[in-house]
């Protein structure tokens, strides 16, 4: 376990966690966002983004505080506490993406990490270099080794009671991104950013974010508090969530505000292109858009920022809420249905049902079937699975219907999407599912796949299927020798 990180809640990939900070002397409950702060201008100012939204952490680049003199001073003078004037955690980034944007910089690792210890900050970041997606697997690995080089010169600093990032880098290659996960989580660094996945936020891959995310989390394991970092669009945090990430720093509150653009958690809205106000936050109870519209600039753009943050914060609350009912994944379903690009996401996430599985509850309150995705949830991974497990008598007959034949030695119940199961199971997660009259392909195509595999392991036992009306290109999932009974067909 790692000292700072403590789990308390887990649903599919995602969790609820408290992330112990000893410099700030704060505990951050995660999944937590941190609000990222220019300390140039602030929209928002942090004492107030504590005290009407809560924020237990905030994120601030020790870059731009190092480049601006006066505040420079201030902040080696007084530190980052007093400069912000925030009660909660501090977190700084070392500025590589500008480092990279801009040309490098002749800093070492020892005195980027001695500024940010100087400043105050409570955790700190090394420079890395955040590889780009896409780009040629030897420039992904030659990079990758220049900041795992950094991370252990990182390792090797003392840091008293700051916390270190330990950036997990690989570019658009899951196999860099999992040895790259397993090389930080070798160190004693503390809190684990996922880097350069902007670029794919900003093209809606979402596909291939989760598909990083994925690659880094099977190195780091399940310990490791995990940093999506700058991913600050409400619409993905669900998705993100469930794929185990734990931290998020949103710009997008303040630089969305700045070009009058209204987040939603269906996506982004234009304030020009609103009639209505679609929230119910202070800001939307007390403006029209028209109201909004006709501010003067840095009000409205205030008052917006104020609305993204309010809506930002009341994601962060609601997937925590989902954690712990058991019901994550059925909110990832709903966000997914937002944008195309987000189905794709979701779609992804389910490619790793297997790697989810492994920190899914084994029972929870209700699995709810909404969409034929839901047919590829960890908890059908899961039944069959278990099928290989179960004992069975010399000849079984599995059914959608009623326990009436006599032919056999016993009959079980199949229920779509997860197959067949003894009867006595009837009553235990996930087979208390509830699940749509109009089944859909999809979980009948599980449910056939269930019996194949029983079917399967069992090759000594006569078996018998009764399904109502299953399409014959599903039926063809079920092994030859299985006799089959439509049940409509029968009852007329
Ligand atoms: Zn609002």
């Amino acid at each position: 376990m790692r000292e700072c990180f403590e789990l308390r809640d887990v649903d599919a990939g995602g969790r609820i966690g408290e992330l112990t900070v000893p410099r700030a002397d704060v505990t951050v409950e995660t999944p937590a966002l941190l609000p990222v702060i220019n300390p140039n201008l602030d929209t928002i100012s942090p004492r107030r983004l504590a005290e009407e939204f809560g924020a237990e952490i905030l994120i601030t680049n020790s870059y731009i505080i190092y480049g601006t003199e006066d505040v420079r001073e201030a902040a080696l003078e007084d530190g980052l506490h007093e400069l912000l004037d925030f009660p909660g955690a501090i977190m700084t980034d070392s500025g590589s993406f500008q480092l990279a944007e801009y040309g490098e910089i002749d800093v070492t690792t020892e005195e980027i990490l001695d500024f940010q210890y100087r400043i105050g900050s409570d955790i700190a970041t090394p420079v890395d270099i955040p590889t780009p997606p896409d780009v040629s697997r030897e420039q992904a690995e030659r990079e990758l080794e220049i900041t795992q080089e950094r991370l252990e010169i990182a390792d090797g600093v003392d840091t008293g009671e700051m916390l270190v990032n330990a950036p997990v880098q690989g570019s658009t290659y899951p196999d860099l991104r999992e040895d790259a996960g397993r090389h930080a989580a070798g160190t004693d660094l503390d809190v684990f950013p996922v880097g350069a996945v902007v670029p794919l936020m900003n093209d809606y891959r979402y596909d291939d974010m989760i598909d990083a995310v994925a690659g880094a989390k099977r190195g780091l394991g399940s310990d490791a508090p995990v940093h999506l970092f700058g991913a600050g669009h409400p619409m993905m945090f669900a998705l993100a969530v469930a794929m185990g990430c734990d931290l998020f720093d949103s710009a997008a509150y303040a630089l969305y505000a700045r070009d009058d653009r209204y987040l939603t958690v269906r996506g982004t809205r234009h304030l020009e292109d609103l009639d209505y106000m679609p929230c119910s936050c202070p800001v939307c109870v007390a403006h029209s858009p028209d109201e909004l519209r006709e501010l003067p600039d840095r009000e409205r753009e205030e008052e917006l920022a104020a609305h993204n943050l309010h809506v930002t914060f009341e994601e962060i609350r609601r997937i925590k809420q989902a954690i712990r009912a058991g019901n994550l994944l059925e909110l990832v379903e709903q966000r997914a249905r937002a944008h195309p690009t987000m189905l794709d996401g979701y779609r992804t996430l389910l490619d790793h049902a297997d790697q989810l599985e492994g920190s899914d509850p084994v029972s929870k309150g209700a699995f709810f079937y909404t969409s034929h995705e839901s047919a590829r949830r960890p908890e059908v991974l899961r039944h069959h699975q278990r099928l290989d497990r179960l004992s069975v008598p010399d000849s079984l007959f599995l059914t959608e219907g009623d326990s009436d034949s006599e032919r056999y030695d016993e009959s079980w119940r199949v229920q779509p999407p997860f197959g067949p199961f003894p009867r006595a199971l009837s009553k235990s997660y996930p087979l208390t599912a509830e699940v749509p009259d109009r089944t859909d392909r999809g979980a009948l195509e599980a449910a056939a796949d269930g019996v194949a595999r029983l079917v399967g392991c069992n090759p000594e036992t006569e078996f018998a299927l009764g399904h109502r009306g299953w399409p014959t290109d599903v039926l063809e999932r079920i092994p030859d020798d299985v006799e089959l009974v439509d049940l409509f067909g029968e009852d007329g």
